[in-house]
């Protein structure tokens, strides 16, 4: 662990004593303040106004029963959660996870990424997160649709489109989102869009936000490369997961003409030597919504192995794209020894603290999440614009849109890593960036 500055371990502690028994957040928090050193010499006056423990507070938490009946008629019970961490940049902005692995811990790392994530699209969004523990796996569609309309009738009072935003991320796509909203809809009487994001394409959702978080990570990963004065065409790439971000990042990646020989879910890893069959890939995972063994069954030349670990694979440039701490210190060791350049991260926080600093010190361009991923809740917030003006944009002009952001943001945290003496440190550059902007704006507010 990277020691930290006395004041910022103060700051560490009184986080562990008011949040006990929250590894993930820890973690999360622990990432940021370890890049806060040199921000602190230059801006004494932060310190005075305590903005780093205001930050490390969410303005609000919110935790609710969830009760559904299954398709036997049995009554269920779930626990849902919103965290609104931060508004000083605009309403609080943020996915809603459903996965078993949920708690209070799970969504306020989330929520406190989430901030400085949306701080660097440059967009004005706030962060926020939520989520239940509910497990869609095997799930009827209408079992679904029932946890959704309960979620939503609870979740409904602290939502809006100048309040709070959700969207997607585990376990939450298209078909959620629409159950989601159309419940909001019928409650409050209004066609308010912009309450939530990755809507359907023909009630209120913006082109490219299917594909954003995915296409946009690649976008990151060709901008790193740039610096290295090499490109994405014809390099092997591999990518962990196979949802929603892992689908668009192939796609993405084929479209550039580098090469997928790998991706997996929480059973297994896939192996492709010919490239993963995108159309394949995504039959088993969004029409069927199976297993990815299923791919293996089907393609000529694939293999499937049970428990795999994908980061063995040599690869030049790595995607992890499935969930948080899937890829250690070892993993790291082993894609360095084997030539990787480059990493960009399409999960939140897949890479554990050993794993960041293996990277760093093997001088491989690390694409940390909250810049590289930034992408999905970018194109959210390009969805919002849309909404605001009763406007739907051309796929053209959406993804160009998402490019460029994608750019500045690779841009903004490459200068700000130069500029605070870690050149090429894009954990650095991304965690000192993303608190100016919402210090800032705090500083401004004054004590609120
Ligand atoms: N869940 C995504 C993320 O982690 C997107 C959130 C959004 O679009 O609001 O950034």
């Amino acid at each position: 662990m990277v020691s930290l500055d006395e004041r910022l371990e103060a700051v560490f502690q009184e986080v562990i004593r008011r949040n006990p028994a929250e590894a993930e957040f820890h973690q999360a928090v622990r990432e940021v303040l370890e890049s806060l050193g040199p921000v602190l010499a230059k801006r004494p006056e932060l310190v005075e106004c305590k903005v780093i423990e205001r930050i490390c507070e969410p303005e609000r938490q919110v935790i609710f029963r969830v009760p559904w009946q299954d398709d036997t008629g049995e009554i269920q019970v779930n626990r849902g959660f919103r965290v609104q961490f931060n508004s000083a940049l605009g309403p609080y902005k943020g996915g809603l996870r459903f996965h078993p692995s949920v708690y209070l811990g799970i969504i306020k790392f989330l929520g406190f990424e989430q901030i400085f994530k949306n701080a660097l699209t440059g967009l004005p969004i706030g962060g926020g997160k939520g989520g239940s523990d509910f497990d869609p796996k095997g799930k009827s569609d209408n079992e679904i649709m029932r946890f959704c309309q309960s979620f939503m009738v609870e979740l409904h009072r602290y939502v809006g489109e100048y309040q709070d935003v959700p969207a997607g991320d585990i376990g939450v796509g298209g078909r959620e989102i629409g159950y989601l909203f159309g419940m909001y809809k019928r409650i409050t009487n209004q066609y308010e869009s912009g309450v939530i994001t990755g809507k359907g394409l023909g009630w209120g959702g913006s082109r490219v936000r299917t594909e954003a978080t995915g296409y946009g990570s690649v976008f990151f990963a060709a901008e790193m490369l740039k610096v290295l004065g090499q490109e994405l065409e014809g390099k092997t790439c591999i990518v962990s997961g196979s949802g929603n971000v892992a689908i668009y990042t192939i796609q993405k990646l084929e479209q550039l003409g580098a090469k997928v020989i790998a991706c997996s879910d929480s059973d297994g890893v896939v192996y492709d030597d010919a490239g993963i069959d995108l159309e394949l890939l995504k039959q088993v995972k969004e029409v069927e919504r199976t297993r990815v063994s299923a791919y293996a069954e089907r393609k000529k030349g694939a293999r499937y192995v049970p428990d795999g670990n994908i980061w063995e694979v040599p690869c030049q440039v790595a995607f992890p794209s499935a969930t948080q701490n899937e890829l250690n210190g070892k993993d790291a060791a082993a894609l360095v020894k084997n030539g990787c350049i480059a990493v960009a991260e399409g999960a939140n926080m897949p890479t554990t603290p050993d794993g960041i600093r293996a990277f760093l010190e093997a001088r491989v361009a690390f694409g940390v999440g909250k810049a590289a991923n930034a992408g999905g809740v970018a194109t959210s917030g390009l969805e919002m614009q849309q909404n605001a003006s009763r406007d739907y944009w051309t796929f053209e002009h959406t993804e160009a849109r998402l490019q460029q952001i994608m750019r500045d943001i690779h841009r903004t945290v490459y200068e700000t890593a130069e500029e605070y003496g870690a050149p090429g440190n894009y954990v650095l550059g991304a965690n000192i960036a993303g608190f100016l902007r919402v210090a800032d704006a705090m500083l401004a507010f004054g004590v609120v």
